[in-house]
């Protein structure tokens, strides 16, 4: 007897191979049988004629470990098929916890947290505080970098000494002995901008050492672009399979340097480096409106920023070389490019949705200035959606066969409030909707390959992103026909159109479009 059976469906199995009409039987968590089971008998059959099933969508970036305590059923990417995300992305992650830099940490992630407990010192500790969660999907998580940094050394722009890198070496030890499955780097953001290779080297050899592997969102995505590629090469002298975050060029200038970069990733793959790229699919990106600032300002984390601000000479230096579009190197301020998505609740709530010149405008500020005092108004706490791509760079990336969908996602249900980015909402529905069915850019079963089986790789799990007997019972529904994403900026909280069931482990979560409630996500942990 099976415990559930997907019946009649076209199966996209997650390999890239053509889909075939079939059906699926579960057992428990796992998938027992597939093929032509209509002599079977099961507990529960979902009649999937004319659909489509596939392995359930694994999001290799997110940020959501500051925001699942808070919306833990994960609606905006579960609703679209995913069933596992991996969190600690770009640095950034909720461990470790020293007590005496905690306010550091707090300030560092403020544009993420969605109003974390904190009451946790490592991987251990958060993940059980994960697991008292009414989760809906998987986790699995890494450590960042800039949270092993504050631990030990604070925001202080300066190489580690050889204790402080012993230090931090041990941290990521142990958050390896705790299951994650990688070590971030977040290399635009402070503190982790202040690492130079060699620390970065020195760390991820201890990833090597556990089978993990290294993530990195890189030192530049503009005007440095190739170097910051370049510097992935931290994975071959680490010995370690590297992870290249939402791939991207930013800047008008830099538009087209893609072809470039993966011809890069092409020669590191041929010269026997296991690196894959992942991206989300739209032309803007969002971080924190902090990101714009010059890197020297951050010294010291965002109570130095801001009281650099208060000092009348410093605050203009920082003034004239945002004005100027930023230092040369990373880091730029291009205003009109910029959409303030979110901030805490108050009188600038107005500002969400506008363009930073709009905002300027208004106030009959410079945007510059528009921006700082935001910043100041709110320790930080700003969001940012950055026009900054173009659509055949987009679709340049996707194409590339070592590039997996993945969202860059953090805000997780409608109640977050806010214009956040839409790619939480919609990143898979909208590369299935619009790069495969309108424009072709992919074939389906090729863009359902980079949301399954190459991510489930890159995290070292066989029993993840297929559609085989053995495999966690892991699924996805959809109309391949209206399978779309409804997200825009203006209004990013509108769920996808056309899934219409999610399995997590065999329990369905999204029945008929709808949240069922079921318990069914677990911490993964790396084998
Ligand atoms: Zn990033």
């Amino acid at each position: 007897m099976l415990d559930l059976l997907i019946r009649g469906a076209r199966i996209v199995d997650g390999t890239g191979n053509p889909w075939w009409p079939g059906d699926v039987g579960v057992r428990g968590d796992r998938i027992v049988e597939v093929g032509d089971l209509r002599a079977a008998a099961a507990r529960r059959v979902l009649d999937a004629a004319g659909a489509v099933v596939a392995p359930g969508f694994i999001d290799l970036h997110t940020h959501a470990d500051f925001t699942l305590p808070c919306y833990p059923r994960a609606a905006a990417m579960v609703r679209q098929g995913v069933t596992t995300q991996l969190v600690g992305n770009c640095g950034f992650s909720p461990f470790p916890v020293v007590p005496q830099r905690l306010d550091l940490l707090r300030a560092y992630a403020a544009f993420v947290d969605a109003g974390l407990s904190w009451d946790w010192r490592d991987a251990a500790g958060y993940a059980a505080a994960l697991e008292r969660l009414p989760l809906a999907c998987n986790v699995a998580l890494q450590v960042g970098h800039g949270a092993v940094r504050i631990a030990v050394m604070g925001f202080d722009d300066r190489p580690p000494s050889a204790a402080e890198l012993d230090a931090m070496r041990r941290l990521v030890a142990g958050a390896f002995e705790e299951g994650v499955f990688a070590l971030s780097t977040g290399l635009i953001y402070v503190p982790g901008s202040y690492a130079r290779t060699d620390e970065l080297v020195a760390l991820a050899e201890v990833a090597a050492r556990y089978g993990g592997f290294y993530s990195s969102h890189v030192r530049g995505e503009g005007d440095t672009l190739v170097g910051a590629i370049e510097e992935a090469e931290v994975g071959r002298r680490a010995g370690v399979p590297v992870q290249l975050s939402h791939h991207k060029a930013s800047g008008r200038r830099n538009w087209g340097r893609v072809a470039q970069t993966l011809a890069m990733v092409d020669r590191a793959r041929a010269a026997g480096q296991d690196v894959l790229a992942d991206q989300y699919p739209y032309t803007a990106g969002s971080t924190t409106l902090a990101a714009t600032v010059p890197a020297w300002a951050m010294q010291g984390g965002l109570d130095a920023l801001l009281a650099r601000l208060a000092d009348p000479p410093t605050r203009e230096r920082i003034r004239t070389e945002m004005a100027g579009g930023g230092a040369p190197g990373e880091r730029e301020f291009e205003p009109e490019a910029i959409m303030i998505s979110a901030l805490p609740p108050g009188p600038d709530s107005a500002c969400e949705g506008m363009m930073l010149t709009e905002i300027a405008a208004a106030r009959g500020e410079e945007p510059v200035d528009a921006a700082l005092g935001l910043l100041e108004r709110h320790r930080g706490a700003v969001q940012m959606v950055v026009f900054s791509m173009s659509e055949d760079d987009v679709r340049c990336v996707m194409r590339h066969p070592a590039v997996a969908i993945a969202s860059d996602g953090w805000t997780l249900a409608p109640e977050a409030g806010g214009r956040p980015h839409p790619r939480s909402y919609g990143t898979y529905a909208r590369v299935l909707g619009r790069y495969v069915r309108e424009e072709g850019v992919l074939r389906l079963e090729e863009a359902v390959r980079k949301m399954t089986s190459l991510p489930a790789r890159r995290l070292g799990r066989r029993d993840l992103g297929l559609i085989r007997p053995g495999c966690a019972a892991d699924l996805v529904v959809f109309d391949p026909d209206r399978v779309a994403d409804l997200a825009t900026f203006q209004e990013p909280h509108r769920f996808c159109a056309g899934v219409s069931h999610v399995v997590v482990g065999g329990q369905l979560v999204i029945e008929d479009g709808r949240d069922t409630g079921a318990r069914a996500g677990r911490v993964l942990r790396r084998a």
